[in-house]
């Protein structure tokens, strides 16, 4: 038996605007295992980002649980979220969120910083290894905005695993990038995955989710439905009779 990671019960979260009342997620349970790889896939607005948020403790649920390894998110205070980002997630977005005033290498070491800052040859170490790992060492005293889109991913990568975190969520992490710089990326999680990293990841492409073990989907803030990983074309089609 593996040990059960993330664990969410009637997650519901729900978003108002002015007046108006909306239904993000309507009541979401869901087991991750340690060392799974989980795509999620649905249409736009369907949920998935606040989903992903709600797990990595970037926002709060209005109502069920969340719970990560052995930490209730639903009980945490916003200074006990922001610690559990930190150390226990690694984030991944679409269009990479890097600072742009600060070197490549700086912006990896970041939250090690944040975190423990006086462990500072132990994290330019840790930086050095996951740069050289991701093929982008060369590139550690340029600024995000001298790099190419797949190579800032690289880069956002590199910081989201600087902390060693038990769980990577990425949101769309090829969304942004061509064909060849999605591959890598790709590839780049299945390694982490290989190396015992737990996954979940949200995307459009059915190519990207067959990588996964596990694909969910979601629709309208509901969890409607589950497939294996590595049949491509049966996740596409799944994905075409939900919205059709
Ligand atoms: P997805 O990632 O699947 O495209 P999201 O989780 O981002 O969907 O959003 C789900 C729904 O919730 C959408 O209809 C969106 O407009 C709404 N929503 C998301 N964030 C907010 C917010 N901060 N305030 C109000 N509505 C929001
Ligand atoms: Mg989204």
């Amino acid at each position: 038996m593996k040990d059960t990671l993330v664990q969410i019960a009637g997650l519901k979260k729900v978003y108002q605007t002015g007046d108006v009342i909306f239904e993000a997620l309507k009541g979401v349970s869901l087991d991750i295992t340690a060392g799974d790889y989980v795509a999620i896939m649905g249409p736009s607005g369907s949920g998935k980002s606040t989903l992903l948020h709600l797990i990595g403790g970037l926002d709060q649920p209005s109502d069920g649980t969340v719970q990560v390894g052995e930490h209730s998110l639903d009980t945490m205070s916003e200074t006990g979220l922001a610690k559990f980002r930190r150390t226990h997630i690694g984030f991944i977005f679409q269009f990479f969120n890097l600072i742009d005033n600060l070197t490549v290498r700086a912006n990896v070491e970041l939250p090690a910083l944040l975190a423990n800052s006086r462990d500072k040859r132990a994290i330019q170490q840790r930086s050095r290894l996951l740069l050289e790992r991701l093929g982008i060492l060369d590139q550690a005293h340029k600024h995000p905005w001298e790099l190419s889109g797949g190579q800032q991913q690289r880069v956002a990568i590199a910081r989201a695993l600087i902390n060693e975190p038990v769980l990577l969520l990425a949101d769309e992490p090829t969304g942004n990038l061509d064909s060849t710089s999605g591959q890598d990326v790709l590839d780049i999680l299945d390694e982490c995955n290989a190396l015992g990293q737990t996954i979940l990841g949200v995307t459009h492409d059915a190519v990207a989710a067959s990588r996964a073990n596990t694909v969910l989907f979601i629709l309208d803030g509901h969890l409607v439905g589950k497939l294996p990983g590595g049949d491509a074309s049966g996740i596409a089609q799944y994905l075409a009779d939900l919205t059709t």
